[in-house]
Formats: C-alpha cells, structure tokens, sequence
C-alpha cells in the first residue's frame, strides 16, 4: 500500500492551479496559431493574433491569461492501493485551490450557495471527481472554467433512434446558439451514452484531451472531424466576429447506455482552455 501525504496533495493542487491559470497549454498554443495561419479572415487572423499575445505576455507577467479564472474542476484518478494520510483529501484540494488562487491573485468567483450568491472568498469548493481504479497511480487534474464557456452548454436525452443524425444536429444547434458568448475558437467537448450525469461527465472529460488528439476509435474519430467541419462552416469566428475558426477541436468521449436512452451533452471550452495535470 503506497501513502500519499494530504500536504503532498495540496501542494501538488496548488502547482497546477497556478500552472493551470498562468500558461495556455501547448497544444492550445499550436491549435491557435495553425488556426490562424488557415484563417482566410483578416479580422479573424488579428484576433487570434491578439490571443496568443496575451496567452505570452501572461507567463510573462505572470497575469492570469483571462480574468475570468473560473470554477475549478479536479479530477483525481487514483489506484485501490494508494492509502491517503494526514487528513481529508478534499480538504486537501480544496486547501491546494485555496492558495494558488490566493498567491496567484486570481479572481475568486465561486459563491457558496447558489441562491444566496455570496462570495466564498477563496475560489472554493472546487468540483472534485475521484476515478479509481486498480494500481497505486495517483493523477491530478485540474480544470479552471470560466462561466461564458460553461453557461453555453447543454445536454439533451435524445431517443435512440435519432442516432447520429440527431447527435449532429444537437452538437451543431449548442455551438449555434452558444455565438461569440462562449469566446471563440472553442473546444467542443461531447459526452455520448450513459445517463443524464454521466453524459455531462464524459462531456468535460473529453475537454481534457489534447486538441491535437483524435479518439482512438477510428470511426469516433472520424465524427469528431466531421462535426469540426460542420461547426466551422457556422462562420461565427474568433470571439463571434466571423471567420472560419470557430472551433479548434471537437473531442467525444463515449459510454455504455439504456437500449431506450441516447443521452448527448455538449460542453463548450473557449481559446483560453485550461487544464494542468501532475502525478504524484
Ligand atoms: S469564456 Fe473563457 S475567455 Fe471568455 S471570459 Fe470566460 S474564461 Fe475568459
């Protein structure tokens, strides 16, 4: 049984959390400037210009890359044989959180109940998910979100016999509607099957692969360009302004399902996706 200390956590989260709100990742980076080398629109090509200067001059500077440093998400994804010591592991996320956001001087958005909205001061709780499975692996991701990206998304329990046409269309109609609100160019998550919470888990999980990662199914994968160039022929650009980069990636993630259930939710991540992972 290996011992992982809640300090080694906290300190671990608040790493990523500064990480996380400091510096696009790579892949992002790569995504914008090929988008941007692609993009037949002047004002497109600007503004994704603009998005990457400010993705630099934050690790410069060491500014938040958007003010929005949203809702953290952090998933941890730990083996059976892992024994937690020193406390309560999500005291210890929530701990981790507390300081980045705090050292970083990074906007604390989150209010502690959602109809009394009063600030809770240090950008906690965060949305923890705990995957376990066999091993004594021990992973830590952490996912800020800002709320323009997460308000545009949306889930639907389609029937079955809507198939993939019906899957098309409702990925097509979110980034429709979501326009520039979701700040474009997006990265399109898609979770398929499940039920209704499971649907939205694998929606935000697909937000965690790398862009430059197709799905290892061959005919997932194949979706996931075909929607890329159905939402891209939407026009909606960079910010909604025009263009053809309204999105960098689509990526789905998929799970087993009811014979009467076709569960789609479609979560929408803008140019300044973030994510930051560790293992311990
Ligand atoms: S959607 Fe993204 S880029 Fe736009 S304000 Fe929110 S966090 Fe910032």
């Amino acid at each position: 049984m290996r011992e992982i200390h809640c300090e080694q956590i906290k300190a671990a989260v608040k790493d990523c959390v500064l990480k996380a709100n400091l510096e696009l990742p790579g892949d992002i980076v790569i995504a914008l400037q090929e988008a941007a080398e692609k993009e037949e629109s002047p004002r497109a090509r600007s503004l994704m210009k603009i998005m990457l200067d400010n993705a630099e001059m934050a690790i410069q500077q060491q500014m938040a890359v958007c003010q929005d440093t949203g809702l953290v998400a952090v998933t941890i994804c730990m083996g059976q044989d892992v024994h937690i010591v020193g406390g309560d592991i999500s005291e210890a996320v929530n701990a981790g959180i507390r300081d980045g956001y705090r050292e970083g001087w990074f906007r604390q958005s989150v209010v502690s109940d959602p109809l009394e909205r009063i600030n809770s001061g240090d950008n906690t709780p965060a949305v923890i998910h705990y995957e376990v499975s066999a091993g004594d692996h021990f992973s830590i991701t952490v996912f800020p979100k800002g709320a323009g990206s997460e308000n545009m998304g949306q889930l639907t329990m389609l029937k079955p016999s809507q198939g993939l046409e019906g899957v098309r269309e409702f990925v097509v109609k979110v980034v429709k509607e979501a326009g520039g609100n979701a700040c474009p160019p997006l990265v399109v998550g898609v979770g398929i099957g499940g039920n209704m919470e499971m649907a939205a888990y694998m929606a935000k999980k697909a937000l965690l692969r790398p862009v430059d990662r197709r799905h290892p199914k061959n005919e997932l994968a194949a979706l996931e360009i075909e929607l890329l160039g159905l939402v891209n022929q939407l026009g909606l650009g960079p910010q909604g302004l025009g263009g053809e980069s309204t999105a960098l990636a689509v990526n789905i993630e998929t799970y087993p399902t009811h014979i009467a259930c076709l569960p789609v939710a479609v979560s929408l991540s803008c140019h300044a996706t973030r994510r930051s992972s560790c293992e311990l």
